[in-house]
């Protein structure tokens, strides 16, 4: 009896969390540690279940390792990985990432984007995934558009530049980034109607935005949308 009142006072109450740090206990560790829960977006610290620790020393090295932490969650703050029960808005469908056994091809179905294969190759393959739809939706826009204008089909691109969304060549040929994809349809379908615009004015004449207001709902709007969303854009994978 004395034995086990001795080993509870030994063994401190496990807190939530240490410095505003979450806490995990774990019956495998050995030793304090600290790793990125990406999914989660935070930094999590493992309390071994096994060794004898005080609060305290957990504390200490909490404060020891706060410099790392805070670059941690900055990063993750910035970056929105592929993972498994992640949600992507899709053409403005909510669609939750999905790891499935086995082979197969990646597909949607009923709002989750089921991916094969082995867990490490998970984020390539939603990425490759995305880049596919997006030449679909990208180029039947700019196709449709372009036929509005009277004009044939163009070339188009997908690519992944990091400071514009769409460009279009002097010999007519598009380019676009996947990640409209994962922008709201009027804001994909603005930026189609003002590259399929360039192909008439190759300039941001007045002319030119008459042309662009004409193929699509509100031009000011998703060009809004755009400067106020687009670095959580880029984040993405
Ligand atoms: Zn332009």
């Amino acid at each position: 009896m004395l034995f086990r009142l001795k080993q509870r006072l030994t063994k401190p109450p496990i807190p939530l969390d240490i410095g505003g740090v979450r806490v995990k206990p774990s019956s495998r560790a050995r030793r304090f540690s600290l790793r990125v829960d990406a999914k989660a977006g935070d930094v999590v610290f493992t309390w071994p279940l096994k060794s004898r620790v005080s609060l305290e020393r957990a504390q200490r090295f909490v404060e020891t390792h706060r410099g790392w932490i805070e670059d941690q969650r900055r990063k993750s703050a910035d970056a929105i990985p592929f993972a498994p029960g992640a949600t992507l808005h899709i053409a403005g469908a909510p669609c939750v990432i999905e790891h499935a056994p086995g082979r197969g091809l990646t597909r949607l179905e009923e709002g989750r984007i089921v991916v094969h294969g082995q867990p490490e190759h998970l984020p390539r393959r939603v990425k490759d995934f995305l880049k596919n739809e997006a030449m679909r939706a990208l180029k039947r826009l700019s196709d449709e558009k372009a036929s509005t204008l009277g004009l044939p089909p163009a070339p188009v691109r997908i690519l992944d530049p990091k400071t514009r969304w769409g460009s279009c060549g002097p010999d007519g040929k598009l380019m676009y980034s996947w990640r409209l994809l994962l922008a709201p349809p009027e804001v994909m379908d603005y930026v189609v109607a003002h590259e399929v615009a360039h192909r008439v004015h190759l300039n941001h004449s007045r002319r030119f935005w008459a042309l662009c207001a004409g193929l699509t709902a509100d031009a000011a709007a998703s060009r809004r949308w755009l400067r106020q969303n687009g670095r959580r854009l880029l984040a993405y994978g």
